[in-house]
């Protein structure tokens, strides 16, 4: 199937309140230009550069999402254009962001990645780091900033039930910290689901999934 038929079938089963983010990350600006004349207007990427040339070369309407770790030093190249970053998991990042967005007269939105999965391998805090975060001083007076939300990858496994208790857990974090206690946060988008298992997340309150291989093939 096509990367059109591909996209329009996923987004003719995703609730309304839930925004796709195309991944599109080692895809040619071909690929992503299909996407494009197919509707879609939101582009996620894990490589500051790569997304960097990607947005010099494509139409301006659409919006950037840095979904991957991010290197500090990298910060300043995307601060002028970027919609959204996903991945944000320390206090010095945001730091950074925060110069950076400074810099360039704007605020930055951006999303705290929570560690759910059982792997040792994937980035983000956990509830302690992210309520130290939340009330640090440093974070208070960051005013270039604002976290609109959580993000979170489950466990890479086939079992559903695991998933599905990982995605909870981060919904239930949401919740908790729906009371915006500083001006710089207000929680309204939840970040989980890719290919795999966006139905799952989706199920469990997901308000945006992060989608690759399913529209542009494997990688
Ligand atoms: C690559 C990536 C995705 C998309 O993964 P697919 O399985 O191809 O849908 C989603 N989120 C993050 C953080 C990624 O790095």
């Amino acid at each position: 199937m096509s990367i059109r038929e591909n996209l329009l079938n996923i987004k003719a089963t995703l609730p309304l309140h839930v925004t796709l983010v195309a991944v599109s990350k080692t895809k040619p600006v071909s690929d992503l230009m299909q996407a494009y004349e197919a509707g879609q207007r939101v582009f996620g990427e894990n490589k500051i550069q790569e997304m960097t040339e990607k947005w010099e070369l494509m139409p301006k309407d659409i919006e950037w999402h840095m979904i991957g770790h991010i290197q500090s030093n990298k910060v300043k190249f995307m601060a002028p254009y970027v919609s959204l970053i996903h991945g944000v998991d320390s206090l010095k990042l945001f730091e950074e962001i925060n110069k950076q967005a400074q810099k360039n007269n704007r605020v930055i939105e951006c999303l705290l990645q929570l560690h759910i999965a059982e792997e040792e391998t994937k980035f983000g805090l956990n509830e302690e780091e992210l309520d130290d975060l939340l009330q640090s001083e440093i974070f208070k007076n960051l005013n270039n900033i604002k976290i609109v939300g959580l993000m979170g990858m489950a466990t890479f496994t086939e079992n559903q039930t695991q998933i599905k208790k990982e995605f909870q857990h981060l919904k239930s974090i949401f919740d908790k910290n729906q009371q915006p206690t500083t001006h710089n946060l207000q929680l309204t988008t939840l970040s989980m689901g890719m290919s795999g298992d966006y139905q799952i997340a989706i199920e469990c309150g997901s308000t945006m999934v992060r989608i690759g291989s399913s529209i542009f093939g494997g990688r």
